[in-house]
């Protein structure tokens, strides 16, 4: 194996690999370095618990990667409706695909499988090498790029260090980039239950006095129960064993789903993080290396996948017109067009957080009030476009 890159991409998760994906075709020289290996698809495997929404946008990265068909293949669950309500509240409101003439407002998949494809893509290309399970453990400048020590022994070089290696990234630590972070109060405990009834194409999401409950549909009679609460209840919950778990979400949830059984549980903390920089010269950081944002309305991913879109055009464009792609000139076009956006996402999930966790009658009134003007048919339709990442400028 070679060990002089054009690109080294730390991280080979979602987004790190669709990033792969969408530059190979340039010919760039490219290593994907990623810590583990994920499993191979086999139709017996029960759902994963990591699981998310991928909007239209994302999607469409998916298909431009090659990778969307492989994913087909597998399994994947297309949701046509998003029901939004409060209990106890006058607001509710159903969003539904054909009212901004989509098929579909996004797919639920499993994250594992949304990777497996991306890898599977890559393996289209000559000019690509994942080296794995290995992981970076030194960065040393020098004049053409940076050298890359791995824990495996292994040194290479590189113009470009992409750190796509998620919330703790060690790409960003070792370049020393700086975050702002803050953490929330509440925890989310996500599920894998088989349910009673079917739950067709509807996800949905409630607000209750402790917090959003959320129902994310996959295939057949499968999906994703997701409760958020205080961190300390959340964690007491996911200790219950499956079967009083199961009993609790019958008794706590809406009845629509019949009788839930628990397959698989773990909670997760939730967290702000937003990376003060995005670029260096011959450094740059996408996805969650680069921002964190709250899981309220599943938009995560969606911005990681918008951020490799955008970087990859910003580095073909600068390949295909001569200029040295890895300077910080090139990599700021990509901090401009993308560090606004995700903040502006960043700070209405803590709006939105803040404003559905207060228990006043003030503030359930002026939530009530913000669901009764998503009513509006010319807002509803712009919700349902930002949410599908479709008023986005990338
Ligand atoms: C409970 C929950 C629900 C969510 N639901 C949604 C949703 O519905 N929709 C949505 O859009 N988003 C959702 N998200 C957010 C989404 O999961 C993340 O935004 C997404 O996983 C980020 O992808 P990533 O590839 O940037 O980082 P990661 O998924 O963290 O991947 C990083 C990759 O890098 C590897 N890695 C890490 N460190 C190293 C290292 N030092 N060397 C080599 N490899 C390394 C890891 O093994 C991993 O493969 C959710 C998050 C949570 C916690």
């Amino acid at each position: 194996m070679k060990s002089d890159y054009d690109i080294v991409i730390c991280g080979g998760g979602m987004i790190g690999a669709a990033l792969a994906t969408l530059l190979a075709p340039q010919g760039f020289s490219i290593a994907l370095v990623e810590a583990a290996t994920p499993a191979e698809y086999d139709l017996s495997q029960e759902f994963d618990l990591r699981i998310c929404a991928l909007s239209p946008k994302s999607a469409e990265v998916m298909q431009r990667s090659g990778a969307w068909e492989r994913l087909q293949k597998m399994r994947l669950c297309p949701y046509k409706r998003m029901r939004v309500w409060e209990v106890a509240g006058f607001g509710d409101i159903t969003f539904k695909a054909h009212q901004v003439g989509a098929p579909e407002l996004g797919h639920i998949v499993e994250n594992r499988l949304v990777q497996l494809s991306l890898w599977q893509a890559l393996g289209d290309y000559k000019n690509v090498d994942v080296i794995c399970p290995a992981f970076p453990k030194k960065f040393t400048r020098d004049v053409k790029g940076t050298v890359i020590e791995l824990d495996t022994g292994q040194r290479l070089s590189a113009r470009l260090v992409v750190g796509a290696d998620g919330a703790q990234s060690k790409v960003r630590q070792g370049f020393g980039i700086g975050v702002n972070r803050g953490q929330y109060q509440q925890a989310c405990l996500v599920a894998s239950v088989t349910t009673g009834l079917g739950q067709q194409d509807i996800t949905w999401q409630r607000f209750v006095n402790t917090g959003p409950q959320a129902f994310l549909p996959m295939l057949g009679q499968h999906g994703s129960v997701v409760w958020y609460h205080q961190a300390d209840m959340a964690r007491a919950l996911s200790k219950l064993s499956n079967e009083a778990l199961s009993d609790e979400i019958m008794n706590q949830f809406p009845k629509q789903l019949g009788k839930i059984k628990v397959t698989h549980k773990a909670t997760f903390g939730l967290q702000k993080q937003h990376a003060q920089s995005y670029c260096e010269h011959g450094v740059v950081l996408v996805g969650d290396a680069a921002h964190v944002i709250n899981p309220l309305a599943g938009q995560g991913v969606n911005l990681g996948f918008q951020d490799v879109a955008c970087l990859a055009s910003v580095l073909i464009k600068a390949d295909s017109q001569g200029q040295d792609w890895s300077s910080l000139e090139v990599l700021l076009n990509y901090q401009k067009q993308r560090k606004l956006a995700n903040g502006i996402m960043l700070h209405s999930m803590d709006l939105f957080h803040h404003g559905f966790s207060h228990t006043s009658s003030k503030s359930k009134w002026v939530r009530n009030l913000v669901l009764a003007c998503a009513k509006v048919p010319l807002v509803k339709r712009q919700v349902i476009k930002y949410a599908m990442g479709l008023s986005s400028s990338t």
